[in-house]
């Protein structure tokens, strides 16, 4: 889009849940700096993920955050970074509700409001097109052509969102890493570690047995940060809640927490889970089931 309308009036809008994989910053440095053809190596160290402080040190790893972002946009200002200052957990705690598949008031708060009331504090709808990366492979997320997806929803708010991978010459999410290698520019890490999507440092609140499983077997310390709040808000809602649901042997479907799941893979040599349940992260695309 930069090459096609030019960089004049082009601005790069990042919602920030204070809780993305430190790679996910490098990535989102080193691209916003490619776009607008900037060579920053003389100007900021973007840090590796060595370099970050422990995720599970909150304050410690917010400080670092706001650091990062008043550098990276001093000399990127292109680059909008948006904080509401809380993560995803303080939202769930907040709002007394644990996010699902269906309602997630992280990205609802975190990610889909911020962006929206920068639009409006900052745009005019006559002259702002708004671009998404969403590609073909799910179309509908943007327009399921009976007036849903991310597309008619806007537009009914008076905003143009257009998603230049949905239409010709029909790039692909491998084609655009291989168009990334290609700039001197490494995709995100996550990837491959084998997740689908480089939000939350791997976690989710939408994700499925499979995922989880990903993330117990891949990043163990961030699975294990993620059960521990789950069992927190569990304790302050005081209610039978989790991320996962169960249904084994036909069961209908009952919530398994973190814990639990873990321990299944501790226990049994081959635990029965559901092995094509990745769940489906259209975060801040898909409107939830709630109001927004
Ligand atoms: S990636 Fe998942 S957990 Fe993170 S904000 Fe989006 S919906 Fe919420």
């Amino acid at each position: 889009m930069a090459e096609r309308v030019g960089l004049d009036g082009l601005r790069l809008l990042f919602t920030d849940t204070l809780m993305e994989d430190p790679d996910a910053y490098r990535f989102l440095i080193e691209g916003a700096a490619n776009v607008f053809g900037l060579r920053l190596s003389k100007k900021m160290k973007v840090p590796s993920c060595s370099e970050f402080p422990d995720f599970r040190d909150r304050p410690k790893w917010k400080h670092f955050l706001d650091q990062l972002s008043v550098e990276a946009t001093a000399h990127i200002p292109q680059l909008i970074w948006l904080k509401d200052g809380r993560d995803v957990w303080e939202v769930f705690f907040d709002e007394r509700f644990l996010g699902n598949s269906r309602l997630d008031p992280c990205s609802k708060i975190l990610k889909r409001r911020a962006a929206d009331r920068w639009l409006v504090e900052n745009c005019d709808p006559c002259n702002t097109i708004c671009y998404v990366g969403i590609d073909f492979t799910e179309a509908h997320r943007f327009d399921d052509g009976r007036g849903g997806g991310l597309g008619p929803r806007r537009a009914l708010a008076g905003w143009t969102y257009e998603a230049p991978l949905c239409s010709e010459p029909w790039v692909a999410k491998w084609d655009v890493m291989e168009w990334m290698r290609a700039e001197g520019l490494a995709p995100p890490r996550l990837y491959a570690l084998g997740f689908s999507h480089n939000n939350c440092f791997g976690f989710c609140i939408k994700a499925g047995h499979a995922h989880y499983r990903l993330l117990l077997q891949t990043l163990p310390e961030v699975y294990s940060y993620h059960e521990q709040k789950e069992q927190e808000i569990r304790g302050y809602l005081g209610r039978d809640v989790s991320i996962l649901a169960d249904r084994r042997n036909g069961n209908r479907k009952r919530p398994i927490t973190l814990r639990a799941f873990r321990e299944r893979f501790e226990k049994e040599v081959a635990p029965s889970i559901d092995d094509s349940d990745y769940g489906g992260c259209g975060c801040f695309i898909d409107q939830s089931a709630s109001t927004e």
